[in-house]
């Protein structure tokens, strides 16, 4: 071990663990190349500004969560806590938003948080996002959802339960976060519960708090007081999500905590991973775009936790279709033979065969253990005299099965054993 380790509520990817995290980001992004989304990349620190405005001044992520610092030069950055404000940062300045509507994007990258590290909440995390900026059509906030689900589905994920709710518009919204202040103000809060109903009140229907909980009993909803637009907006995308064959709970209390967001949220969790228990979420940010200076845009995104996703993979006992991994591995015996050996290895890699080789001058018994250790079907065997009658011989490991091969024909071969 070395003096150093990985900073706390941090973690690193290691094979053969890693390969699971590769098969979730191949899964979730997956059927988003198939549905138009494009693909996005933002720096990994951005301005203080655009998150305070972005993801809210009140919101724990920007008062407690943020990784901030002052540049040499003076700038005040932070590492990015999550995706949406820096994606619609870079729609925004490339003027995507004039070309056609909906721009279509999606991301997959570290977000930092200084958060209470524990299971399935770290520091350092990682998310693949979808937006879709720049259309109000229920069936465009359907589309993100069934994405989503099926890439859950796609990686044979049995126990994610999807949760659905409608925050209003404009129009509705303010009558009925109004209503529940004055519900909010009747109870018995501490002070910064207290401060929050008066700057963020539907946050607190978010409070994981059981005497917080046990309180909120009689809160009003805001599905009793959404708009017809609203109501008809709501119900057109619950009858998608149906015809899609996706379920979906109600879940009147499922709320985000700011003012650009409206309509259409949505939860996404998974019960074998305890109290961190939500894999990914999202919904409508129709004013956001205004937020951060840019135009009216009404928007639809989510964010998937890669690393709770692997967890629930875990919890439930699934592995993931992994990545090509070693089939072939080659063992020479003789120097001449490993220069041979070794050519043949790179034109089977270049031929999309995943090979690999016994390095460091094993000798041949070490060599096949180094095979029969990766995995591989195949084992190609290289020594002197297979070299002077111009054969390789290849090994199947699992049967023990030899044939000897001319050295000419050898990629051709092993490609037809292997398919
Ligand atoms: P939570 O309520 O668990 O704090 P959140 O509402 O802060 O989640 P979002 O900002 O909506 O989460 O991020 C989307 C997803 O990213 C979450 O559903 C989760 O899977 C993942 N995520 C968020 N914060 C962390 C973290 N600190 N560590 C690991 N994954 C995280
Ligand atoms: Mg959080």
């Amino acid at each position: 071990m070395s003096t150093f380790s990985a900073p706390k509520g941090t973690y690193d990817l290691i094979p053969p663990g890693s390969a699971d995290f590769l098969a979730v980001r191949e899964a979730i992004s997956a059927p988003l190349r198939r549905a138009g989304y494009g693909y996005v990349e933002t720096p990994g620190f951005e301005q203080v500004e655009l998150f305070a405005r972005g993801v809210g001044a009140s919101t724990d992520i920007v008062t407690k969560e943020m990784y901030t610092l002052t540049t040499k030069g003076g700038d005040e950055l932070a590492l990015r806590p999550e995706g949406t404000a820096s994606v619609l940062r870079a729609a925004l300045q490339a003027n995507l938003h004039r070309g056609a509507l909906p721009v279509k994007l999606w991301y997959s990258g570290s977000y930092y948080r200084y958060e209470r590290p524990q299971a399935g909440r770290y520091r350092h995390f990682s998310q693949v996002g979808a937006e879709a900026l720049g259309a109000e059509d229920p069936a465009l906030d359907a589309e993100l959802v069934i994405l989503a689900a099926d890439a859950y589905r796609s990686l044979g994920l049995r126990d994610v339960r999807l949760l659905l709710n409608s925050l209003g518009d404009a129009e509705c919204r303010p009558v009925y976060r109004a209503a529940l202040q004055e519900f909010l103000r009747g109870l018995d809060l501490d002070e910064e519960t207290r401060a929050r109903v008066e700057i963020n009140p539907l946050r607190v229907l978010d409070d994981k708090r059981e005497a917080v909980q046990r309180q909120l009993a009689g809160a009003p909803l805001m599905r009793d007081h959404l708009c017809e637009a609203c109501k008809g907006y709501h119900e057109q995308v619950r009858d998608l999500l149906t015809a899609a064959d996706v379920a979906f709970e109600d879940d009147p209390r499922l709320v985000r905590g700011l003012d650009y967001y409206t309509r259409t949220t949505f939860e996404f969790v998974h019960d074998g991973l305890g109290a961190q228990s939500a894999v990914g979420g999202g919904g409508r940010y129709d004013g956001l775009s205004e937020m951060i200076g840019g135009p009216a845009l009404p928007s639809v995104g989510w964010a998937l936790g890669v690393d709770r996703t692997v967890l629930a993979l875990r919890a439930e006992g699934v592995t993931p279709e992994l990545p090509a991994h070693t089939e072939v591995f080659a063992v020479p015996a003789g120097e001449e033979a490993r220069r041979t050996l070794f050519g043949l290895l790179t034109v089977l890699r270049r031929s999309g065969v995943a090979a690999d080789f016994a390095y460091g001058g094993k000798g041949m018994k070490n060599g096949m253990k180094s095979a029969n250790r990766s995995g591989a079907r195949l084992a190609l065997v290289l020594g002197e005299r297979d070299l002077a009658e111009g054969v390789v011989q290849v090994k199947d490991l699992a049967s023990g099965e030899q044939e000897a091969v001319p050295l000419a024909s050898a990629v051709e071969r092993v490609r037809a054993k292997l398919s």
